[in-house]
């Protein structure tokens, strides 16, 4: 399916960034009056008023109106829309508007929402009792499902979120190692655990400071920052830092800057320096795991690390998360052995169930194939669409992951994905709203699309794209 070539990577016929004619912006003059108009479009095109009001008392009741930060909507402005049923590619808001998905749940949709026999399997799994606190077998049968998809795992331990799954793998690197440093790059998400929570420094590696407040200067001062795909960055920080550094944590394709791909071999210098220190490298395949291809990133670059972090689509829309990796390093997760890690739902039978058939879906013949061509054919549209409309675009994807910038130089890092024009972005995200097409609402995270979306799905979604990108 990759094909690698020395003038960048490229997938299938998709290259992964395609830069956009430099033309120039409209005036900005016409910005206020097409936001001006784009509001009282929203009133007549589109009517929110219900989930207006849920989320106005929701307000009230949990901090922002929601459990998680991004659902607020607060970076495209605006309110969210409240969700009611999602089936297949769509979703259904609660005033019975209609949208077609590329959120998917933030990435475990990757079948569709509310398949039929996951749903049925479900409905079974839930008459035998939600949860046990004692082994079941259903945790065999996925865990020998992921140890034989994703090459890096010989063995795996089930927690009940990414977060977890990426605390443990930081803990069993440092216990493993007996090293305190754990190296992570700038604009890659490892969940809200506190060594995590570092502000992107800038430049070259710098010791990170805590980016929320509440979490302990001592918490993050052995996490050491670089920046995305640069090569002599992190060269410089294992000349500097090498016998110190446990781990190296990486999203192999960045989904939480919005869609940054790996430079050709950025992921294989990488292997190559941690195995020569002898720190442990660290493919955080929350996202992309079961999404770029059924081994995740690691089977389709061809670098296996010695950890691994799951999440999002081994739990088929439950709470889920897992660890994985070397059967000797392992081994020293307790009760087998001395790092102690826990949780009264792990392995819960129904997080199990809604995951194993979900695995068994994606087995299907041609399922990959088909997420790489539809996902291919959404992100040339796009791009197409903004171009012809005179803007400066950027954008790829990788299997069943996508993204775009508002900007006309390709995007590499965190650095560079700041430059994008979010104000734009805004803008379009909500005119692709008012057009039925819920996308991410921020322009840094990534989008997804699943085997339920149709190619006539992807058509009125870049149909949608041209009528937008020529009112913004
Ligand atoms: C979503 C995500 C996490 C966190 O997972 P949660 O289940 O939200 O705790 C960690 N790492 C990556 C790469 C993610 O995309």
């Amino acid at each position: 399916m990759a094909n690698v070539s020395s003038a960048g990577l490229r997938w299938g016929s998709t290259c992964f960034w395609s830069a956009s004619s430099k033309q120039s912006p409209p005036p900005s003059r016409r910005f206020s009056t097409v936001i001006k108009s784009a509001v009282s479009v929203e009133k007549k095109g589109l009517n929110l008023q219900k989930s207006e009001e849920v989320f106005k008392a929701a307000k009230d009741l949990m901090p922002g109106g929601v459990n998680s930060p991004v659902r607020a909507f607060k970076s495209v402005g605006g309110q969210p829309i409240v969700l009611d049923s999602a089936k297949g590619s769509h979703v259904y808001d609660v005033d019975g508007n209609e949208y077609i998905d590329y959120v998917l749940s933030w990435g475990p949709a990757i079948i569709g929402h509310a398949d039929e026999k996951v749903n049925a399997a479900l409905m079974e799994a839930v008459k035998k009792g939600t949860s046990f606190g004692a082994p079941c077998v259903l945790e065999n049968t996925i865990a020998e499902m992921v140890i034989s998809a994703v090459p890096g795992i010989e063995m795996v331990r089930f927690v009940n979120s990414g977060t977890e799954a990426c605390m443990g793998a930081l803990r069993l690197a440092r216990a493993f190692t007996g090293r305190p440093k754990v190296v992570k790059f700038e604009g890659c998400y490892h969940g809200h655990a506190d060594p995590f929570l570092v502000k992107a420094g800038s430049g070259v590696a710098t010791l990170g400071l805590p980016d929320s407040p509440g979490v302990p200067k001592g918490a993050t001062a052995d996490t050491l920052t670089l920046p995305y795909n640069d090569f002599d960055a992190l060269g410089a920080l294992f000349d500097e830092h090498g016998g110190d550094i446990a781990g190296v944590i990486i999203e192999p394709v960045v989904g939480n800057a919005g869609f940054i791909a790996p430079k050709p071999d950025f992921l294989h210098t990488l292997r190559k320096f941690t195995k020569e220190e002898g720190s442990l490298l660290i493919f955080d395949e929350v996202m992309t795991g079961f999404r770029l291809a059924y081994g995740g990133a690691q089977e389709l670059f061809g670098v296996i690390p010695d950890l691994t972090t799951l999440g999002k689509i081994i739990g088929g829309g439950l709470p889920v998360g897992a660890y994985g990796g070397r059967r000797e390093i392992m081994e020293m997760v307790a009760p087998a052995g001395p790092m102690y890690q826990a949780g009264t739902l792990s392995g819960n039978p129904l997080a199990m169930t809604a995951g194993i058939h979900t695995l068994k879906r994606l087995q299907e013949e041609g399922s990959y194939g088909y997420l790489d061509e539809i996902t291919a054919e959404l992100v040339a549209g796009i791009l197409e669409a903004g171009r012809k409309a005179g803007h400066d675009v950027v954008g790829g994807h990788v299997g069943a992951m996508f993204g775009f910038f508002f900007t006309g130089e390709p995007v590499h890092s965190y650095e560079d994905a700041k430059k994008s024009d979010t104000t734009k972005f805004a803008r379009f995200h909500r005119g692709m709203l008012e057009e039925g097409v819920y996308l991410a609402p921020s322009q840094f995270e990534a989008g997804f699309t699943s085997l339920a979306h149709s190619s006539h799905d992807i058509q009125q979604t870049v149909e949608a794209a041209k009528r937008v990108f020529q009112s913004i």
